[in-house]
Parts: structure tokens; C-alpha cells; sequence
């Protein structure tokens, strides 16, 4: 058995197809002075084939699927293959060391890599692989093999492979890839989303499995554990039979929930929605039962490039998400950089405490061209009136209004240019700060929706750092001072009229569902797949049961003592989901 990172839930058992890249071996070569432009031609040519290929790969898929996930990612190689300081950087080391161009080309890469590997941003570090994917096609067109691709296979397989490309994920679409598993990869990226796309379970992140598997040896891939068995007894082939039977049921069950109504026995009634980083998600989330995006986490649109996108290119972003959506609305949160999530370019000076540090909307007033730059973008998109604009991390009223001031200068000057937009908009606030949450009722006055951000208000309530492994044990979305704090939040916007969503991981934990029904939550945003295991408790419950066990659960002292309590009252009701969700936790 070999542990890595589950990154799209299920299981499969079945015959393993190794992709074998191979490795074209580099040498350096000195060229005389004469043939230098010939080698630059050379370069250029093949960076040229390789265009053509990726742009072959992209009308097929276009042709052959709706989903724009699959030719989005072949766009990203694409644009790397525009990108000029890798072609020029290229050029110029060919002419100013007289070498061969593919010693050159690997030089660059090199020096790409360096730039990345000191970076302490998983997602960009993982942006490395997409630049390399890129190079070892320049460099098999330069060598003068055609690159290999996943496409001839024929029957069902599962894909071992030390690392694919998303031009390889991006063929997968032909159903003939059950699953895969790879040595390298992370949960954020690009082949992980495709894999949470195309719904087949998948691991990453295996060290070595592609040098322990072999073609046609039997494998065992579990999503939702993140293990993969290679040739597994019959024990364990038993085992992983029944638990795919149970998967398969409980989801197919749970889809049929679909198009029915986040809505107690009772008809009282909230929304589901889905949290999103790229728009390319939604045909996805749809798929689930979402009844819109509850958080665009735009900063995923920025975070794998250097410069930041222009205006233009996030117009184009979030007009097609709001054409995408239609008739259902979108949150687009404005960029949310700093504490984990660092960006090159704006978080320049090392903080001793990021997370307390320069990040967020704190950032984006201090930026002020990217915020209207941003804000342009939505509001231009937002002719369809499905987006709504959140601030994150706002502490208080002061910020508030700052952000606004930004937000109708930049109205003002869209009207001045005779650009139309929703003059109605709402506006929210993310509700992740202390300050925040004890000042809702003021907060309320200045804007038309909250939306609570567990992950960061538990991290700030109980002070704690998210992200340190020694305090994780204190992360507690049950402990009485978050849920005190939740329904401080959820009564003052009621009190002023608006609606209440939440957006954190908690939302999307059923284990919380009926807690939160409770508290009287109008929105739940979530990881797509969650949606229907949420709804599926909504359905089951009145909702006067869930105002009880709030109630019950709001009076005891500890957040042990309220997990046990609801652990059990849960798992008394829904003894089916908390045996799958157990199962897919251990
Ligand atoms: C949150 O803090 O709960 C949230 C949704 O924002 P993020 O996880 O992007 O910080
Ligand atoms: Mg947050």
C-alpha cells in the first residue's frame, strides 16, 4: 500500500497503464559563430510545432466536449509558449554562448525552476510543472520525436505516471481513464482540478509509484484515502470492492437530489452554492446541484504569473463565468493575497506574521490601481446582474468605507466613459476578523450581504494558526467561542435586513449542517462535491430539530463536549453519511 494526497474522491480497481515519459538526455554543444542564426531558427521552430501541436490537441477536445476546463489548461501551456523572457532569454544564450539550443532551452528551465522552488506558495511552486511540461515538448520537437501521448489508449485503464501534463489529463476526457495516480502533484494543481473535474478518483503526490507499478499489473486507486495497492491480495481486493459498491451508491443516491431545493421537511428553505478558483469549474458544480458560486477566489487568476493580469483579460474571465451562471449569480471576492498565499510580486517584505500582516483587502487598498483595476473588470462584467463583489478580511467599518470609496470612484468613471454596468450590485463583507464580527450590526448598515469565512475567523478567534501543524489540535469549528461568534454575525444581519452565507470549510462539513441550520444561515458555500451529502441532511430534518440541537449544543462549556454531543445526534440520524465520511477521513 502506498500513501500519497487524495485529490478527487472514489475508487477504482483496475489494470494499470504506465505512461512512460521518457527523459531526453541534454548535452552541451558548441556551435561556430555562423550557425548561430540557424540555431536560433531551429529554437523558434520548434517552439512554432509545438504551438501547432497544442493548438491540434485543443480543436479536438473543443470538438469533442463542452467543457472548457480541458482547452483552458492547453491555453496556459499555450501562453507559456508565447511567453517572450522564455524565448528571448533562449535566444540570447545561444548567441552569446555560441551553444546548441537545447542546452540553452534547459538552462532557462533551470533557471525558471530556481525562481519558483524558492517561492513559498504551494500553488506557484506547483506552476514549475506546467513550464516544464512545456520545455520537455520543445525539447522532443527539437529532438525530433513526436511526444507521447495518453491518446491511443484503447481499453479501460488506470494512468500511472511519474507526472502528466495537462495536455495529457486534457485527453482523458474519452472515458477510457478510470483513474490515476502519479509520483509528483498537489491538491492544487492543474491535473488534481482536472481530476475533480472529469470525477475519477485520483492520487498524487506517490514519491515512486511509477517505478514500483508495471503495465498491466491490477491497482487499486482510492481518491477519497489517497492510497493506491498495487496487485492487491484478495482481501483486499473484497474490501475495496464493497467500499467502491457503497461510494457508488451513496453518490448516485445522492445526485438524485440534484434538482430539489436546499429545503427542510418543513419548507424552510437555504441556498447551496459552490466555492470556485477557476470558472472553468462550473459545468462541475452545476453538475452537483450548485445554486450559484458562493466564492470566486479570483486571486487564482493572478497567482501562477508574475505580472498581474490586465484589465481586459479579467474582463474576459468573469464575463464568461457570469455567461456561464445565467440565471444563477456569482461572489467574486476580490484578491485575497498574503498570510499563505503569497504573490511575488506584491508581497515583497518578509513579515514576521504574515497572516496578521499586509494581506488582503489591507493589500488591495494599498494597491490601489490593482483593486480599481479589478473592480473595473467585475462591474464591466456584471451587465448580466449575476455578480456580486465580497471584500475579504475586512476589520471595520473604516475599511469598509474605504473599499466602497474605491468601488463607487471607479463607477463614477466607468459612467464618465458611457460604461454600462449593474448599477445594483451588492456588496459584501467577508467575516473572518474578530473586530468584524463584533461590530456586524454596524458592518450590516454599510452593505447588502456577509459571508462568514470560517477558516480564517476560527484561525483568528481562537487564535491559532491555520496552517501549524502543532496547534492543528485547537482548530475547532464547534468550540463555543466560534459558534457565539456565528450567531453574533448571522442575528445582526438579520436584525438590518441582509443576508448571511458562510464560505469556509465548515460549511460544507456535515457535521455542522444542522448546527448551522440552527443559527439560521441563509447561504452554505462549498466544495462542489459536498453539495449533495449537505442537502441531503437539510431534506431529512425539520427545522424546528435543528433549532433544538443548536440550542442544546450552544450551552455546553467545551468544543469537546459539543463535538461528542453532535457527533452523536448525527450520526444517531445519519448513520449512512457519517460511516462514508469516517471512511473517507481515516
Ligand atoms: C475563509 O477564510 O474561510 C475563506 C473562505 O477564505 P480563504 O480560505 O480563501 O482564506
Ligand atoms: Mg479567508
Amino acid at each position: 500500500m502506498v500513501k500519497g494526497i487524495g485529490v478527487s474522491p472514489g475508487i477504482i480497481i483496475g489494470s494499470a497503464f504506465l505512461v512512460d515519459r521518457w527523459k531526453i538526455k541534454i548535452e552541451k554543444a558548441i556551435i561556430k559563430k555562423s550557425e548561430i542564426d540557424q540555431e536560433i531558427q531551429r529554437f523558434m521552430d520548434a517552439v512554432e510545432l509545438s504551438k501547432e501541436q497544442l493548438g491540434q490537441v485543443k480543436d479536438k477536445i473543443a470538438k469533442e466536449i463542452k467543457d472548457k476546463t480541458y482547452t483552458y489548461i492547453i491555453d496556459v501551456h499555450l501562453l507559456i509558449l508565447e511567453d517572450q523572457s522564455l524565448i528571448d532569454e533562449t535566444c540570447q544564450l545561444i548567441k552569446k554562448e555560441a551553444v546548441n539550443a537545447e542546452w540553452a532551452l534547459d538552462q532557462v528551465l533551470l533557471h525558471f525552476a530556481s525562481i519558483f522552488d524558492a517561492i513559498d506558495d504551494e500553488y506557484l511552486r506547483e506552476r514549475k510543472t506546467d513550464i516544464e511540461h512545456v520545455g520537455e515538448r520543445i525539447k522532443m520537437n527539437l529532438a525530433g520525436n513526436t511526444p507521447k501521448s495518453i491518446e491511443d489508449i484503447k481499453a479501460d485503464v488506470v494512468v500511472i505516471a511519474h507526472d502528466l501534463t495537462p495536455a495529457d489529463t486534457a485527453l482523458m476526457h474519452k472515458g477510457n481513464v478510470k483513474g490515476f495516480a502519479t509520483d509528483l502533484g498537489g491538491r492544487t494543481s492543474h491535473t488534481a482540478i482536472m481530476a475533480r473535474s472529469l470525477e475519477i478518483p485520483a492520487v498524487v503526490a506517490l514519491n515512486n509509484i511509477s517505478s514500483l507499478v508495471k503495465t498491466g499489473d491490477a491497482i487499486i486507486v482510492d481518491g477519497s484515502q489517497g492510497i493506491v495497492i498495487i496487485n492487491p491480495t484478495k482481501k483486499e481486493f473484497n474490501k475495496y470492492l464493497a467500499r467502491q459498491r457503497k461510494f457508488i451508491y451513496f453518490e448516485k443516491e445522492l445526485l438524485k437530489l440534484r434538482d430539489l431545493p436546499a429545503e427542510t421537511k418543513d419548507g424552510y428553505r437555504i441556498e447551496l452554492s459552490a466555492n470556485i478558483e477557476f470558472p472553468e469549474e462550473v459545468p462541475s458544480i452545476i453538475e452537483h446541484g450548485a445554486e450559484g458560486v458562493g466564492l470566486y477566489r479570483t486571486e487564482f487568476l493572478y497567482i501562477n504569473r508574475p505580472k498581474l493580469p490586465e484589465e481586459e483579460e479579467q474582463f474576459f474571465t468573469y464575463k464568461h463565468l457570469a455567461e456561464q451562471l445565467t440565471p444563477l449569480t456569482a461572489v467574486v471576492r476580490t484578491i485575497d493575497f498574503g498570510g499563505d498565499k503569497l504573490h511575488a510580486n506584491l508581497n515583497k517584505e518578509h513579515e514576521t506574521n504574515p497572516v496578521l500582516g499586509l494581506r488582503a483587502i489591507r493589500l488591495a487598498l494599498q494597491n490601489e490601481d490593482l483593486l480599481r483595476r479589478q473592480l473595473r473588470a467585475i462591474l464591466r462584467a456584471s451587465i448580466y446582474k449575476n455578480l456580486r463583489i465580497l471584500f475579504p478580511l475586512i476589520s471595520g467599518v473604516t475599511e469598509l468605507i474605504q473599499a466602497k470609496a474605491v468601488l463607487d470612484s471607479v463607477k463614477d468613471e466607468l459612467r464618465s466613459e458611457n460604461v454600462s454596468f449593474d448599477e445594483e450590485i451588492q456588496v459584501g463583507v467577508m467575516i473572518e476578523v474578530p473586530s468584524a464580527a463584533i461590530t456586524a450590526d454596524l458592518l450590516a448598515k454599510e452593505c447588502d450581504f456577509f459571508s462568514i469565512g470560517t477558516n480564517d475567523l476560527i484561525q483568528y478567534c481562537i487564535a491559532i494558526d491555520r496552517g501549524n501543524q502543532h496547534v492543528a489540535y485547537l482548530y475547532e469549528p464547534l468550540h463555543p467561542a466560534v459558534l457565539r461568534t456565528i450567531k453574533l454575525v448571522i442575528t445582526a444581519a438579520h436584525h438590518e435586513g441582509i443576508w448571511v452565507g458562510m464560505c469556509g470549510e465548515m460549511a460544507g462539513d456535515p457535521l455542522c449542517t444542522m448546527i448551522l441550520l440552527g443559527l439560521e444561515i441563509d447561504e452554505l458555500s462549498m466544495n462542489a462535491v459536498s453539495i449533495p451529502t449537505v442537502k441531503r441532511i437539510v431534506r431529512s430534518i425539520r427545522r424546528e430539530e435543528a433549532a433544538e440541537l443548536t440550542y442544546k449544543a450552544l450551552i455546553l462549556p467545551t468544543a469537546k463536549e459539543v463535538e461528542q454531543y453532535v457527533i452523536k445526534e448525527m450520526s444517531r440520524r445519519f448513520p449512512d453519511i457519517f460511516s462514508i465520511v469516517r471512511s473517507k477521513d481515516n
